[in-house]
């Protein structure tokens, strides 16, 4: 298993209907789940959502196929990007989200925190005690502290290309 692969499990595309909400008005817009893994998904709405934007997914069919869905109805997490792209059905915002829980009920009541994979020592990290450097890398609390007591100069920066080649 090569490094990708690794830390972002396997993504499989879908064309599945989903609702999503900001967390802080709970209005729901229809959107269109294209593409999902343990850890983050993509979809397409009509409407812009800005950036970090906590947000909220129910998923009224879940599709077997796709993993996790098929499992879960509800998932939080956090708008990473969102841009116009040319969508099946016509222009749309396409968003990316990283994310931090799932449940099996619709309400989230019982929802989860979602584990991530350390990129420096590859342990399964609670998503809340991540810490994200340089936008893409996840590190576990003992890796973050280890990187960030390096004094900055070559080794500090042989460290970070080396975990950028990683995951990019
Ligand atoms: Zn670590």
């Amino acid at each position: 298993m090569d490094a990708v692969s690794q830390r972002h499990f396997s993504r499989s595309d879908c064309c599945l209907p989903i609702k999503f909400a900001r967390s802080e008005d709970r209005h729901y817009c229809e959107s269109t789940l294209c593409n999902i893994s343990r850890t983050g998904m993509y979809f397409e709405s009509a409407e812009a959502v800005r950036p970090q934007s906590n947000v909220q997914i129910i998923m009224p069919e879940p599709s077997p196929s796709a993993p996790g869905s098929g499992e879960y109805q509800y998932y939080a997490g956090q708008i990473m990007w969102c841009r116009r792209v040319q969508g099946k059905s016509g222009a749309c915002f396409g968003c990316g989200i990283r994310l931090s829980k799932c449940g099996q009920q619709a309400d989230g009541e019982d929802a989860h925190l979602i584990c991530q994979l350390c990129d420096m020592c590859n342990e399964a990290t609670p998503c809340d005690e991540i810490e994200t450097i340089d936008c893409h890398i996840y590190l576990c609390p003992s890796c973050f502290s280890y990187l960030s007591a390096l004094p900055d100069g070559q080794l500090k920066s042989a460290v970070i290309r080396f975990l950028q080649g990683n995951v990019v």
